[in-house]
């Protein structure tokens, strides 16, 4: 493991790296990365590594663009690929301003402050994300929709076409240092999934990004397309990131009661409710596209109503069942084109909320909410999830605890980003539109 600068310029020799790429995430949740030969290591890790922060998006003006890459040495890791020319390392790096303060809109550090806020209540947050992606064929070097392989979920060779695909992706995250847990072909065509161990959020955050780009990778080599679109096909399920989530406290799972209703303790439902609460606000930045909105409705396995329950999959959040140590939520709405950092300092902001104000959740849906009528609904007080990117804004804007835990900076910026998403798609028409009205009306 690498904990100094010194082990790190020993890994760099004892390996013969010849480049590190420095990498941070830009509000969006986009990978920018850096490359500098090993020359500069020292550099790199002293002083940090000056860029132009007014070229990211949601980053600073022009005039005050000067930032420095540092990098967390903790993520120094060898990329398993492209060896040919000299290894490739990559460091993952906090941004700072030229001043030397911490630069508040860094994803990085919003999680960090957030983080911050739960040790000193006494709690550490472990979160384990559940990333599902789509192959598709490349045709003449364009991606497609057309899926890779008409497997479903579970599928196995010879259907699952992709099964050695996945193992690669597998293999080379376990290079990365992943604990892989299981890999599966998801329920639609093309439709995969691969679970890693849960973990701090900060890790986990870094390792949802390294997921992505590890997984984009190995299906370009293969000459095809992975996509961590919402929802590429109508009529075929989406792609989620169902996030799981406990609260550690003195090195036990605080989410667990041997005692309680359902064997999990007051925390767990506080949290729960904290979340709850702050849900439509929360899917601005866990749904932030206009695409993500289109995954989330009846039929396909997406949550849509704002429940939780035990076991049962048609709640938003919900306790899967294994308890003690593994005693967690799970939170089904948030989708991987998400920024995994803001996503998971909103959740834990909520429901550290929740916990701080003892709020109750209310009681558990147990039985399939998509069965009840619109008035049924009504009667149990059961509301929806945002059905835009547009109306999830008009949530976030006027959330003070959201406002505060992204800082105004990154606040302005994801209501500013959501806003054009919505304009862009609002101002198109669109070819449903001609197919539906053009001859008939
Ligand atoms: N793909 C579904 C979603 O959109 C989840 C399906 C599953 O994991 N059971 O969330
Ligand atoms: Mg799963
Ligand atoms: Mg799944
Ligand atoms: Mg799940």
């Amino acid at each position: 493991i690498i904990c100094n600068k010194e082990d790190v310029i020993k890994a760099i020799e004892t390996n013969n790296v010849k480049f590190i790429r420095l990498q941070f995430t830009d509000i969006q949740g986009v990978v920018k990365d850096v490359e500098i030969p090993v020359t500069q290591i020292e550099k790199a890790l002293t002083t940090g590594i000056s860029f132009d922060g007014s070229s990211i998006e949601g980053f600073v003006r022009i005039d005050e663009s000067d930032m420095v890459l540092k990098p967390d040495i903790r993520t120094f890791a060898i990329l398993p690929w492209n060896n040919d020319k000299g290894l490739v390392a990559r460091m993952i790096c906090d941004i700072y301003m030229p001043n030397g303060k911490e630069f508040e809109a860094d994803p990085r550090y919003v999680l960090k402050k957030v983080m911050k806020e739960a040790e000193e209540m006494g709690y550490e947050l472990n979160v384990g994300p559940e990333l599902e992606f789509f192959l598709f064929e490349k045709i003449n070097g364009k991606a497609t929709v057309v899926p890779h392989d008409y497997g479903r979920y579970f599928e196995f060779a010879p259907t699952d076409l992709a099964e050695d695909i996945r193992r690669e992706i597998v293999l080379t995250l376990m290079d990365l240092n992943f604990d892989i847990e299981a890999s599966h072909h998801e329920v639609a065509f093309g439709q995969h999934e691969i679970d890693f161990k849960y973990g701090d959020a900060l890790t986990t955050a870094d390792n949802v990004m390294t997921f992505k780009y590890v997984t984009r990778t190995i299906a370009k080599m293969h000459g095809l397309h992975a996509t961590f679109m919402p929802k590429p096909i109508a009529i075929e399920n989406g792609s989620g990131m169902h996030v799981n989530l406990s609260l550690s406290k003195d090195g036990e799972n605080a989410f667990y009661d041997e005692n309680g209703d359902m064997q999990i303790s007051e925390t767990a439902r506080q949290f729960i409710a904290g979340v709850l609460k702050h849900i439509k606000a929360i899917s601005c930045i866990a749904n932030p596209l206009v695409n993500s909105y289109k995954r989330l409705i009846p039929g396909y396995e997406a949550p849509v109503y704002i429940t939780w329950s035990g076991a049962n999959r048609s709640s938003l959040i919900r306790i899967p069942s294994p308890r003690g140590k593994s005693t967690r939520t799970e939170l089904r709405s948030p989708d991987p084109s998400c920024n995994p950092y803001l996503t998971f300092a909103a959740i834990l902001a909520a429901g550290l909320e929740g916990v701080r104000n003892k709020m109750d959740p209310g009681k558990i849906m147990d039985y399939n909410i998509f069965d009840l009528t619109k008035q049924e609904r009504a009667e149990r007080g059961i509301e929806t999830l945002p059905s835009t990117i547009s109306e999830s804004a008009d949530y976030l804007e006027n959330d003070e605890l959201l406002k505060s835990t992204l800082g105004e900076h990154v606040h302005d910026n994801i209501l500013r980003l959501a806003r054009a998403e919505w304009d862009a798609y609002r101002t198109q028409v669109h070819d449903w539109e001609i197919q539906r009205y053009l001859n008939t009306i």
